[in-house]
């Protein structure tokens, strides 16, 4: 069984990597001139996840005070590793709609969380803009 520190220690990682994947995307879209309504969606989700993350490490740090130096700079250590082995994150474009589902950001909203797959999406998966199945996305090159 895990202590709670360290049951912490994993969750500021967990949410140290999505938090790194989710940002660059967020902040790219921030600088677009024309932020879609998605855009936005985007943009909370990062910025949830960071202060999540922010909160979690808060935590750590009143729990074991005296070791929260080296226990930060292992879980920056963590999250830097686990982003080398993150595979190539990719976009996948539906044929119907042109909707885009982006790996990176998973879909936070319908409980599919940043790094997921478009593979690990259930087969029930359905485009959330026009409802075609799994079937119809193709890998977008662009
Ligand atoms: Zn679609």
């Amino acid at each position: 069984m895990p202590t709670p520190l360290e049951t912490l220690i994993a969750r500021a990682i967990d949410l140290g990597l999505k938090s790194s994947l989710a940002t660059p995307r967020a902040a790219t879209l921030l600088a677009s001139k024309n932020p879609s309504p998605e855009a936005a969606v985007i943009i909370r989700d990062s910025n949830q996840l960071t202060a999540d993350y922010k909160a979690c490490l808060k935590e750590i740090e009143t729990a074991a005070p005296q070791q929260y130096a080296s226990l930060r700079t292992q879980i920056v250590d963590q999250v830097r590793k686990a982003m080398k082995k993150q595979p190539g994150m990719r976009k996948w474009r539906c044929k119907v709609c042109n909707f885009l589902y982006d790996e990176r950001i998973g879909m936070p909203k319908r409980q599919i969380p940043a790094a997921t797959s478009f593979q690990d999406l259930p087969d029930s998966w359905e485009c959330p803009d026009c409802d075609a199945g799994k079937d119809h996305f193709v890998l977008d090159q662009g």
